[in-house]
């Protein structure tokens, strides 16, 4: 039997910093619902000003620390600092990720270590790093972000490696689901449509966002907000029997 989740409990965010990203968006979501917060970013005064900020507009306990999800070490340090000083670690969110214009003849060798090494590495370090808490206590939930990019092949604004990180990501929370469902850990994935942040190089301009619609089947992009709910619901303890699954939050431009 998989354990109730206990009354206190934490989530920890990877890439929750950014004023109008994903992440810290949905930090918040997740506070207003009772989470405790840890906040993992390469930024680290952004990290932790973000967990102030939480904790004071929710009363709940969250806490910030620096790393880049590339290093595997930076990522473990970030762990033990945060866990030591919030609840139960019951959640992971893995919403670090860099974008990659670059066209697949301009790769590099460089652009291809840079892009895997935060958008696909970074998830298995703090993957690898939060389940050991979670195996302790029999109890875990880990949400990673794919994008459609890997399931239509690119057509967003980054090209072949981030679609080919993103793509590793969905095979990566298949087999850890796998793996760790007997421990009573669920793995799955959210692949977004393009959402209004800032990761696209800077922030949409309405004719962008007007073309970026247009492929879809609603009549509009996403909202971090969009993003938050579904990761609210795949968190909860409610979604116990929801695992290796990749859900869609892209106003119908990838349907299968
Ligand atoms: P964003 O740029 O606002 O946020 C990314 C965050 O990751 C930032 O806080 C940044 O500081 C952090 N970060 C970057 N490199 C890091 C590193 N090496 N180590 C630690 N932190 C690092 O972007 P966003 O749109 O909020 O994206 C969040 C996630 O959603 C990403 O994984 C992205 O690929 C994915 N996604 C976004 C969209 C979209 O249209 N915005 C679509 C599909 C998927």
């Amino acid at each position: 039997m998989v354990p109730a989740f206990p009354d206190s409990r934490s989530v920890i965010l990877t890439g929750a910093a950014s004023p109008r990203g994903i992440g810290r968006a949905t930090a918040h979501y997740l506070a207003e619902r009772g989470w405790s917060i840890g906040i993992i970013d390469i930024d680290d005064a952004a990290a932790k000003a973000v967990a102030q900020e939480i904790a004071e507009q929710y009363g709940v306990t969250a806490a910030g620390a620096g790393a880049n999800v590339a290093r595997e070490q930076e990522v473990r340090a970030a762990f033990d600092s945060l866990e030591a000083e919030l609840p139960q670690l019951v959640a992971l969110v893995n919403l670090a990720g860099v974008s990659s214009p670059v066209p697949y003849l301009e790769v590099t060798a460089e652009e291809w270590d840079r892009v895997m090494g935060v958008n696909m590495n970074g998830v298995h370090y703090a993957t690898r790093r939060a389940v050991e808490s979670m195996v302790g206590n029999g109890l875990g939930r880990v949400v990673n972000l794919s994008s459609v990019s890997a399931q239509r092949g690119g057509g967003t604004f980054s090209k072949t490696v981030y679609s080919a990180a993103k793509a590793g990501v969905i095979g990566f929370t298949r087999s850890v689901a796998r793996e760790l469902g007997g421990a009573g850990i669920t793995v799955n994935a959210v692949s977004p449509g393009p959402i209004d942040t800032d990761i696209m190089g800077g922030t949409l301009t309405e004719e962008r966002k007007t073309a970026m619609a247009a492929d879809g089947v609603l009549p509009r992009i996403g909202t971090p907000r969009d993003i938050a709910a579904a990761i609210s619901y795949l968190i909860s303890e409610d979604a116990g029997f929801v695992t290796g699954q990749t859900l869609n939050v892209d106003g119908g431009l990838y349907m299968h």
